[in-house]
């Protein structure tokens, strides 16, 4: 089985002062020996000021979303090398947010995953469905249209993936997926995996979609469910901690 995995996205939230702080308290935290990754991603302005705090700390740190263009005549858009710059290890491609706020097709989440990992850094890829379409049973049908995408482009190396599963209607929302919804779906990425590559263990399939520090031990003992994709509660030290604890 594969090392757990918890990752912080802070989303569009942060200061230098409020950073450096929360950095702070979350390194002091992470005293004990670590038997699980843990990353934050940050908006891309302050990759630096994460690198320069959080060097040489089991802490790893990533961006929350990448242009698919190498470089060149593209306002607004930040290059993987430009991550790479930072050290960056981690990319969130095709959260919901960015699906539906800027549009993201599953050809353009690919397209980033893709460019992610050609240069090795390796790309949280989002999948998740609405309220509407799980109420209509096609929560199956969309997630694996989501990943299908991505794999096609991935090919051999599919394995390097980072999976999150993120049922829209629990993101932010305090609505949490029971440990069984979230298995049920881990378990369908899974066997999707499996059918793509040798080493569909190495995936991990993170859970995400108010994940907090009352919930995750029991969505972390799920069998496919190999870490979580945090966001509100990776804003609150205490609660942060609690979660990677619970996957320690
Ligand atoms: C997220 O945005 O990736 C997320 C899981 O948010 P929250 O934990 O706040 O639901």
């Amino acid at each position: 089985m594969a090392k757990k995995l918890i990752v912080g996205n802070w989303k569009m939230n942060g200061s230098r002062a409020f950073n450096a702080s929360l950095l702070a308290d979350v390194l002091q935290g992470l005293d004990g020996p670590m038997s699980c990754d843990i990353a934050v991603c940050v908006p891309a302005v302050y990759l630096g000021q994460v690198m320069q705090i959080a060097s040489g700390t089991p802490l790893a740190w990533g961006a929350q979303d990448v242009s698919v263009h190498e470089q060149g005549a593209y306002t607004g858009e930040v290059s993987v090398a430009m991550l790479k710059d930072f050290d960056a290890h981690y990319v969130i491609v095709g959260h919901s947010e960015r699906r539906q706020y800027h549009g993201e097709t599953d050809a353009a989440v690919a397209a980033k995953a893709m460019a992610a990992l050609a240069q090795g850094v390796t790309p949280i890829v989002c999948v998740g469905e609405t309220l509407e379409q799980r109420e209509s049973g096609r929560t199956e049908e969309v997630v694996k249209q989501q990943l299908a995408a991505v794999i096609h482009a991935a090919g051999h190396c599919t394995s390097e993936l980072v999976v999150a599963y993120e049922p829209v209607w629990a993101i932010g929302t305090g609505q949490t997926a029971t440990p069984e919804q979230a298995q049920a779906v881990h378990a369908v990425l899974r066997a999707q995996l499996r059918a793509a590559s040798d080493n569909a263990e190495r995936v991990r399939i993170l859970y995400g979609g108010s994940m907090n520090a009352a919930n995750a031990a029991d969505l972390l003992q799920q069998a496919d469910i190999d870490g979580g994709l945090i966001g509100g509660a990776s804003l609150k030290a205490p609660d942060f901690l609690t979660i990677v604890n619970a996957a320690n």
